[in-house]
């Protein structure tokens, strides 16, 4: 045999093993869901690359998954025959972290103080295949890429900071394609081991897989069996002169092992939407995104006509942390299917504008072809009437949510995403309509709630024209601005825009509802009252002690004017009609430091 090779693990690897392998962690069964998603991964890229390179499928098994648990011997074995692995793919892929989800763990590990916290996060995140040292002391990895003429064995084990590699050279261990894992389960951790509850493990984490998914287990038939007379009896019928031997039989139960499917792989979005449950769709999301919390909604939907395509649209509960999600608009949300062959998950704005990228779901699509490659994607007009559905319906999603009597859905929707919505009134004109009915403002007469424009138009005074809004950058400075004075007088209702995006979200937007919106701290504010008569007099009585404030202020102010828009405070600074308002500037200055 090959002498094997030992490697180091590239020192994020180490330092996820050493807190996996000495965790705490109480649920532990994970493993299998990431173990088995893996193998469903490597069945889907080889179904994806077989159809470009059929020389991949030269060796005709079938694509499926099998679990083999020896519970005298502690040791679990994962058999899939997906792509594999090459001896280079084996270092590239288990010694080193280039993946996003346990790229995204360990993120999260650095922003995270307790150790409470670090396990709950192995959870959240799925640790990927290392999640196997949960259970195992060692871990053995034999696996065959069809694009090598070899077979390589990986082995790992529990608190150690190198691997190694060889070639297999039992036959008796050869496989045909794809891969092999063997967990050799850790003491404490042998009851894993058991067909039953495999099978069960099977059952909760991966219905949704699919491929077929196997167990060996232990089955039995009845049988009846011819046994001989019981031989007292055959004396007594001899002594008795019977000769005739009577005939017996007997029922007895045949033990022998064989592979049972456990899971279902007709994709839930094929299924009929009457016959989905709520429920399932919740399961299918968490399970396909690796959520632990329930959507804020979901929507299974079929397109026909120009461009046939189902899918199942999911808002989140959460917006995930990391501040730069919403401008990295390669989330890994949406998971395309054509023909039910997995093709991609990797997008960058071509089915959902940035600002939604935020919107998990699967599409799957008859109208592409599945050598789809990104270039296609980009300039398919198939892609972009997709596109253009998949928006609409997600805007039909998030409305729901919005009109639910539940108000508190909306509520959280709106914290974790209302920046994703106020970046798309800046970045998508064309569907100004459809999100500017979703947006909040806290407002004069509102501070404590936020409100949306459709409460606010409801709202106005029967002769109120525009709809006001004053910048600032807190609730608290927003309600305390002089220039709100006249406007509570007469009981007309301002927005709060306490978000530094929340003003140039507004500006692009321009109206609602064919009302404009108006910044009260802007010069001309005119609030259809003017008297002329009056201002006349006041400019006449005023008009020196203006002159004189301007020779004393010099070029610090542009102009020094009466105005009648204060009720109570003497004197107020504004911007001019076409300078940046005083919130901008503040924050024109917050970015320049
Ligand atoms: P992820 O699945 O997020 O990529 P994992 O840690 O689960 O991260 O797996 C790391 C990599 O190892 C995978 O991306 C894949 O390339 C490779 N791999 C793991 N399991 C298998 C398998 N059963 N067959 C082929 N490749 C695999
Ligand atoms: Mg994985």
């Amino acid at each position: 045999s090959t002498p094997s090779e030992r490697y180091e693990y590239q020192a994020e690897v180490s330092r996820l093993m050493d807190l996996i392998v000495n965790s705490l962690y109480s649920n532990k069964e994970v493993f299998l869901r990431e173990l088995i998603s893996n193998a469903s991964d490597a069945l889907d890229k080889l179904r994806f690359l077989g159809v470009t390179e059929p020389e991949l499928l030269k060796d005709a098994v079938d694509f499926d998954i099998r679990i083999q648990a020896d519970k005298d011997n502690g040791v679990i074995t994962i058999t899939d025959t997906g792509i594999g692995m090459t001896r280079q793919e084996l270092v590239d892929c288990l010694g080193t972290i280039a993946q996003s989800g346990t790229a995204k763990f360990l993120k999260a590990l650095k922003d995270s103080k307790d150790a409470a916290g670090d396990n709950n996060l192995i959870g959240q995140f799925g640790v990927g295949f290392y999640s196997a040292f949960l259970v195992s002391d060692k871990v053995t990895v034999s696996t065959k890429s069809p694009k090598s003429d070899k077979q390589y064995v990986w082995e790992g084990e529990a608190n150690a900071s190198s691997y190694t590699i060889r070639e297999e050279t039992d036959p008796e261990k050869l496989i045909p394609r794809g891969t092999r894992l063997t967990l050799h389960l850790k003491r404490d951790d042998k009851g894993f081991a058991h067909p039953e509850r495999i099978e069960k493990l099977v059952k909760n984490y991966s219905q949704f897989v699919s491929f077929p998914i196997y167990t060996w287990q232990e089955k039995g038939y009845t049988k009846e069996v011819e046994v001989d007379e019981d031989p007292a009896e055959a004396k007594k019928d001899e002594e008795d002169g019977k000769t005739e031997k009577k005939k017996k039989t007997k029922t007895v139960v045949e033990r022998y092992w064989d592979w049972e499917l456990i899971n279902e792989t007709q994709p839930i979005w094929l299924r009929n939407p009457k016959e989905v449950t709520k429920e399932d769709y919740n399961e299918f999301y968490k399970k396909t995104f690796n959520e632990y919390l329930e959507p804020l909604a979901s929507s299974h939907f079929t397109t026909e006509g120009e461009v046939e395509f189902r899918s199942i649209l999911y808002v989140p509960a959460f917006a995930p942390t990391g501040k730069d999600d919403i401008i990295n608009p390669k989330t890994k949300n949406i998971r395309l299917y054509v023909k039910r062959v997995f093709i991609s998950d990797d997008f960058d704005g071509e089915l959902f504008p940035r600002y939604l990228s935020f919107v998990k779901g699967v599409v799957d699509s008859n109208d592409l072809p599945l050598n789809v490659s990104r270039e296609i994607l980009q300039e398919s007009r198939v892609v972009r009437i997709m596109r253009k559905r998949l928006v609409r319906k997600a805007f039909d999603m998030i409305l729901g949510i919005s009109m639910s009597d539940n108000r508190e859905d909306y509520e959280k929707f709106w914290e974790n995403f209302g920046k994703h919505l106020k970046l798309g009134c800046i970045e998508d004109r064309e569907n100004h309509k459809r999100i500017a009915p979703l947006l909040r403002f806290f407002s004069s007469q509102s501070e404590e709630e936020p409100i949306s424009l459709d409460e606010y138009v409801e709202n106005m005074k029967p002769d109120q024209k525009d709809i006001y809004y004053i910048a600032a950058d807190s609730v608290n400075s927003a309600k305390n601005t002089p220039f709100l004075e006249r406007l509570a007088e007469k009981d007309l209702e301002v927005l709060f825009l306490v978000d530094p995006i929340d003003e140039v979200a507004i500006q692009n937007l321009k109206s609602y509802k064919e009302k404009n919106f108006v910044d009260i701290s802007k010069e001309d504010l005119d609030l259809g009252d003017k008297n002329e008569e009056r201002e006349k007099e006041m400019k006449q009585e005023f008009g020196q002690t203006c002159d004189w404030i301007k020779k004393h202020l010099g070029d610090k102010v542009a102009s020094v004017q009466i105005s009648n828009r204060l009720s109570s405070s003497p004197c107020v600074l504004v911007s001019g009609k076409f300078g940046w308002s005083a919130n901008m500037e503040r924050l024109m200055k917050a970015q320049s430091m």
